[in-house]
């Protein structure tokens, strides 16, 4: 199997990578070019989480729930719900609340469990404080972030440091 080769939220830092300008420095320090990604993931339309789309002309395109290639939307269902699956570990999953149309990025079966690029839907580890404020619909986020922590061993928020999930077992 290919393994498909994601940039998140213009973005990762392992799994987030941000290139700002036209300086794909910080992707070439993994070892790849913009033509080696073929898949990019915006996990909403801020700013701050979108850019430079064009560095990658034939990649798969997620920002929020839309989802192109070239100039060719692709129909799928994330605004009613369903993930949009990429192969048999990675899906594209609806995290709405931040903003209405958030996705997450799930990955199985890595070698620290189920890994959640979650965008905003997590500012960082310790947002309780937060959160909220940010939120365009702090109840359904609150939904969204409780299945995240049920459903993911390591998240990668937005804006901080990826963090292991703690589930007592008891609960
Ligand atoms: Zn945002």
């Amino acid at each position: 199997m290919k393994a498909s080769r994601l940039s998140f939220s213009l973005g990762f830092q392992h799994a987030r990578l941000l290139i700002r300008g036209h300086n794909t420095a910080q992707l070439e320090k993994t070892g790849l070019k913009p033509d080696d990604i073929n898949i990019v993931v915006g996990t909403h339309g801020h700013s701050d989480h979108v850019g430079n789309l064009g560095l990658f002309p034939d990649a798969l395109i997620v920002v929020g729930c839309d989802i192109s290639q070239g100039d060719l939307y692709l129909p799928n269902e994330l605004a009613d719900g369903q993930p949009y699956l990429i192969d048999d570990h990675v899906s594209i999953v609806p995290t709405p609340g931040h903003t209405g149309r958030d996705v997450s990025v799930l990955v199985k079966d890595t070698s620290v469990g189920v890994v959640l690029v979650a965008g905003d839907l997590f500012e960082c580890c310790d947002d309780e404080d937060s959160w909220r404020a940010l939120s365009e619909n702090p109840e359904v986020q609150e939904i969204n972030r409780k299945v995240a922590l049920q459903t993911a061993d390591v998240i990668i928020p937005g804006h901080g440091p990826r963090f292991k999930v703690h589930r007592d077992s008891t609960n």
